[in-house]
């Protein structure tokens, strides 16, 4: 996008995400500063050398008198009372989020009153780490953001947020809310549970079978070392959606459990996941 028509950046959460978001956009050219709830993230940023502040009230003051796109890149239990402050301070100002479920953050903005300038979004990128310190201007850089399609959104915060989203290096996915939730419950949530699972069956097999577990046990279980509290947010915030995959994979367990059980079989999972998996990789 051409840097001197882009909007200024105001970031409201100053973590993983929306402190590598507020280096990408600063990288990209684009005027940008951030809001973090505790001075420690706000003073790392400013130490950096970015616009950082604790006071939410003047950092949407100031995205309001600039028309900044505003950037909600708080957990979902805090997206609530974000959206009353900018309902308060910012109210015209063109909003997205980065909130890895859609439909709830949908839900709050109409609760606020905001939906006429909001915009959904979820860039695919992340690690288990949390805080300022751990953000990557580069997190972004070739993977995919979702960037919200659903009825009635406003064409030119639809391209604001397109555009911000290509200025960090992503490539952009258009997708409704719900089928967003569908998909993630299955490629993000599910899995986050399954990797529970496997660390509590695995660790339960204790000094010897810890000390056996390998690369593939590692890569089964690393999601279940992402924060509790996110992976909870995501998987109860997605509730109905998570709800349908998981008894699908229940559903696969069980069969397969027959199967063991009644002739010593497990070809109809192993077989199946193969070929599914080979669908995945061909993708
Ligand atoms: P993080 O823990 O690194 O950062 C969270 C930020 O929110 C921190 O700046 C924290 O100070 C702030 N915060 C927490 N509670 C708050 C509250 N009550 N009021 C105000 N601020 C509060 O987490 P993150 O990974 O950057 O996650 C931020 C958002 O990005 C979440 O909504 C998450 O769903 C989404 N997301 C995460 C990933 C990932 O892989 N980590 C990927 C895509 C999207």
């Amino acid at each position: 996008s051409a840097i001197d028509s882009a909007p200024p950046v105001c970031v409201l959460g100053l973590g993983l995400i929306g402190g590598s978001l507020l280096r990408a956009a600063v990288r990209s050219g684009r005027q940008a500063w951030g809001y973090n709830r505790s001075s420690e993230s706000a003073d790392a940023a400013r130490a950096d050398g970015f616009d950082a502040d604790t006071d939410l009230v003047s950092v949407l003051q100031r995205a309001n008198e600039s028309g900044a796109i505003i950037v909600i890149a708080v957990p979902m239990p805090a997206v609530d009372a974000t959206l009353e402050a900018i309902a308060a301070h910012a109210p015209d100002n063109p909003i997205t989020d980065v909130v890895s479920v859609k439909g709830e953050v949908k839900a709050a903005v109409e609760r606020a009153g905001l939906s006429a300038k909001f915009v959904g979004g979820h860039p695919m990128a992340g690690t288990s780490a949390s805080g300022w310190a751990v953000g990557d201007a580069d997190l972004f850089v070739d993977a995919v953001w979702v960037v919200a399609t659903d009825n009635g959104v406003d064409a030119d915060v639809w391209s604001q947020v397109a555009d911000l989203a290509l200025d960090c290096g992503s490539v952009v996915v258009p997708a409704e809310s719900l089928e967003h939730d569908r998909a993630v419950a299955r490629i993000s949530h599910l899995p986050h549970l399954l990797a529970e699972t496997l660390a509590i069956t695995g660790a339960a097999g204790g000094e010897l079978a810890l000390g056996l577990a390998a690369g593939s046990f590692r890569d089964g279980t690393r999601v279940a070392g992402s924060a509790p509290g996110l992976v909870r947010a995501m998987c109860e915030g997605n509730r109905d959606a998570l709800l349908v995959a998981l008894d699908e994979a229940l559903d696969l367990l069980q069969g397969a459990r027959t199967d063991l059980l009644d002739n010593g079989s497990t070809a109809r999972l192993v077989d199946a996941g193969f070929a599914a998996r080979g669908a995945y990789e061909s993708h």
